[in-house]
């Protein structure tokens, strides 16, 4: 999928409405539109990558601030127990080819 067609990509640049929990030179925060939990937030970086196999060296900073960013989402939420789930390619379920983390708490979870 091109950038052009991509949702997340017309969300970041403002042409598709979301709910934005935190906005970073880098990085997206949204609310997810179908939560799964009381708390259920896609992190997504703001240039078009498809998936995590196509990040590439000069990203590693990009992947470091997906992961660090968390801690700010968990005290805004005022939380410390969460889910970081990534769909990674079609077979495993990935609908937005457009790389995102979902942030995902607010009840007790199970199995994993
Ligand atoms: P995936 O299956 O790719 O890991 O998850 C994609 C997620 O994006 C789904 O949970 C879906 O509800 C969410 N989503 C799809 N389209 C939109 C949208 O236009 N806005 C928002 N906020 N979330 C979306
Ligand atoms: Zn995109």
């Amino acid at each position: 999928m091109s950038a052009e067609s991509c949702v997340f990509c017309k969300i970041v640049a403002g042409t598709l409405p979301a709910d934005i929990i935190l906005d970073t030179e880098d990085l997206l925060v949204i609310k997810d539109i179908n939560p799964q939990a009381p708390i259920h937030y896609l992190i997504l970086p703001k240039k078009h990558i498809e998936t995590l196999l196509d990040l590439n060296p000069m990203d590693t900073l990009l992947a470091s601030e997906l992961l660090m960013i968390t801690q700010r989402l968990a005290n805004k939420a005022g939380i410390k127990s969460f889910r970081l789930v990534a769909n990674n390619g079609k077979e495993a379920n990935q609908r937005v080819p457009h790389l995102h983390l979902h942030f995902v708490a607010g009840s007790k979870m199970t199995g994993f």
